[in-house]
């Protein structure tokens, strides 16, 4: 039977292919033995104007696998340079290539990219490979993130290759389809600043200002407001991370992306006892991107953008160092502005008082001090259900209770309002680590999805407070203080 011609739905554009050539390398994914679909998104397909029905099959497969490429796709990949742990280094996409920007039905123009693709110019050492495993995770944690409303890169497909990789040991290969509003890092910026002339930096923060932010691209000051627009994302973005116990794991500065969304999935965890010195990652030895650090290390990262764009800001380096450290300076109170209003809603509050600060740091320190679990101490908090809880009993804490009430009552909105409100900025769940390992491991070693399904599901809505959810809620049975993810390669 002759089937019928059905649309792809694929639109794609490729204007990150006419900058100059210094900021990519053109050419083909490295095919793979028999790429099938591990898992697919649907909803988000649909969003990107894509026929679901016909790319949730063996043709898409072949697309996502790199064995077929799209109509219209001009494939790439990403120089950068950047600071990894501190230390400048040569980077770029070394497994993952842009096939193109996808223009949705709305509009709007989203990075389509293949991670795990093969070998690049860029690959140094590396194989250019993925495990199944880290894209899985990847696939679940961006979009919990998007599901509790953090600006985030997006998962479209996973496919395993057929080949394995070599790692700590033999693993099967995958290959992870991003969708991001770009793929344009603060390591883009350094790599320009570094080896490629002003005209190429020019070009670049251009096409940033085109991209992202075109409704200042025509201002006389343009390349200021550029780091003075990212730095607000940017404040935004991480004051987000910490209201939700997000730890990246890896903040260099090739994993910063300029349009504000958390990008690059790798030793990436939800904290579970409250601790500012929680780090996940097990190449992070010395902490440096723990918890409490975070918000140091986008203005460190931020610091690193500026000094690119100095040549742009003015003729006069010292009057650019100072417009960029002017600017730089704002980060701290933007963050500060959006952490204490995260901070204020979690606990329930309209109006502002200026003990307000005070009053949210002291239950983090008992929270701290008593090894309070973060997400579910706010649950408890928002339900009023403080029976069982970890910080229930302490005196402290009991203490801390009545300042707090009293606090609540000096606001006009009525104690429904408080919870809902409470409801809408703490999650009843996050992608905990356990639950998140143990879907992983029945889908990587058992072949067994329902598990990473069900968790897909619970986490699509995690302000819903529903029965699922409280279930899924309760403390893993061993909560193992040592946990490393090794999921970066
Ligand atoms: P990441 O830690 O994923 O942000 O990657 C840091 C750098 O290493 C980027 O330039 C990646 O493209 C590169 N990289 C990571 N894994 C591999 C791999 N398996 N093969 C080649 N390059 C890689
Ligand atoms: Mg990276």
């Amino acid at each position: 039977m002759q089937q019928a011609k059905l649309e792809t739905g694929w639109n794609l554009d490729n204007s990150y292919a006419r900058l100059p050539q210094i900021f990519f390398t053109s050419q083909g994914a490295v095919p793979v033995e028999s790429p099938k679909l591990l898992i697919f998104n649907t909803l988000l397909a649909t969003s990107l104007g894509l026929n679901a029905e016909v790319l949730n099959s063996e043709k898409g497969a072949a697309v996502y696998g790199g064995n077929l490429t799209p109509e219209g796709a001009e494939p790439l990949a990403q120089a950068y340079a950047g600071h990894q742990f501190g230390n400048f280094n040569m980077l770029g996409d070394g497994r993952a290539l842009l096939l193109g920007e996808q223009i949705t039905p709305q509009g709007e123009r989203v990075d389509i990219q293949l991670k795990g693709s093969g070998r690049t110019p860029y690959s140094r050492g590396g194989d250019g490979r993925a495990a199944v495993g880290p894209m899985l995770r990847e696939y679940i944690i961006s979009e919990a993130m998007h599901a509790l409303g953090i600006p985030t890169t997006r998962s479209l497909a996973v496919v395993s290759t057929g080949e394995n990789i070599v790692r700590e040991t033999q693993r099967p290969g995958a290959i992870l389809t991003r969708v991001a509003a770009s793929h344009i890092r603060v390591a883009t910026f350094q790599y320009a600043a570094r080896w490629g002339a002003i005209e190429d930096l020019r070009a670049l923060a251009d096409y940033t200002l085109q991209r992202h932010f075109p409704q200042i691209q025509g201002d006389e000051d343009r390349y200021l407001r550029l780091l003075q627009e990212v730095i607000k994302l940017q404040a935004a973005l991480i004051a987000q991370w910490q209201r939700v116990g997000f730890i990246h794991g890896v903040m260099n500065t090739d994993n910063m992306a300029i349009s504000g969304e958390t990008i690059d999935y790798g030793p990436c965890a939800f904290m579970d006892a409250y601790n500012p010195g929680t780090v996940f990652s097990s190449i992070d030895t010395q902490g440096r991107y723990a918890y409490g650090n975070q918000p140091y290390i986008a203005g460190w990262n931020l610091a690193r953008l500026a000094e690119t764009l100095l040549p742009l800001l003015h003729e006069d380096e010292e009057q650019a160092v100072q417009i960029a450290q002017d600017a730089i300076a704002q980060f701290s109170e933007l963050y500060h502005y959006h952490w204490l209003s995260g901070m204020r809603a979690k606990i329930g509050l309209f109006n502002e008082e200026a003990e307000d600060d005070t009053l949210i740091k002291e239950l983090l320190e008992l929270m701290e001090k008593h090894s309070a679990d973060y997400t579910n101490t706010f649950v408890a908090l928002t339900l009023g259900a403080l029976e069982g809880s970890d910080l229930n009993g302490e005196p402290d804490f009991t203490e801390w209770h009545v300042r707090w009430q009293a606090r609540l009552g000096r606001q006009s909105e009525s104690k429904d309002e408080v919870i809902q409100h409470m409801k809408r900025n703490n999650p009843a769940v996050i992608p905990r680590n356990d639950r998140v390992e143990e879907a992983l491991e029945r889908a990587e070693n058992h072949g067994d999805y329902s598990v990473m399904h069900q968790l897909l599901a619970i986490l699509q809505d995690p302000y819903a407070y529903t029965p699922e959810q409280a279930e899924n809620a309760i403390l893993p049975v061993s909560c193992d203080p040592s946990y490393r993810t090794f999921c970066g390669t």
